[in-house]
């Protein structure tokens, strides 16, 4: 898999400095962060049923993440600045986090996009983020696409 946009690599969204040595358990970090039980296990190490939270992903490494264009590289990565979003009423919405430098580079760029939710759809290994944490937890979002489908 490949990532969307040609990423500036400014490791932001890499980056969990504010929650550094915050230790979680799988339902907290569902319930505070929206993270499945894949993302926790991608990003984190775990000691016991607990998972901490360090400076950057745990697949961060020498400013690099060893998982990029692998096939376990996370769809939540690989379309990011994008998100795909829950709606409070069903179905999913497609966003842009403004928080990323590059979001202007890459708004219009929704053709690549859709190829990449095919092929992860294949995997059954689409991200999702409930539309109001995404709020909560600081995304500056724009909704880009307001009904789109993913299966
Ligand atoms: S915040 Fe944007 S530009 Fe920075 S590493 Fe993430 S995707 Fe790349
Ligand atoms: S999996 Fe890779 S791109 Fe995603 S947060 Fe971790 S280091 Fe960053």
């Amino acid at each position: 898999m490949v990532k969307i946009s040609n990423c500036l690599e400014c490791n932001q969204c890499c980056n969990f400095e504010p929650y550094v040595g915050k230790v979680f358990t799988e339902q907290k970090l569902a319930k505070y962060f929206s993270f499945n039980s894949r993302l926790c296990k991608t990003f984190f190490n775990k000691i016991e049923d607990k998972y901490i939270f360090g400076r950057y992903c745990k697949q961060y490494n020498a400013g690099k993440c060893d998982l990029y264009h692998g096939d376990l590289f996370p769809f939540a990565c690989a379309i990011y600045p994008f998100i795909i979003a829950s709606k409070p009423k069903g179905g999913y919405k497609l966003v842009i986090d403004r928080n990323c430098p590059h979001w202007r580079v890459v708004v219009d760029n929704t053709d690549q996009l859709f190829d990449v939710v095919k092929k992860y759809a294949i995997n059954d290994a689409i991200d999702t983020f409930p539309e109001k944490d995404l709020i909560r937890m600081g995304y500056k979002i724009i909704t880009i696409q307001d009904d789109i489908h993913i299966t």
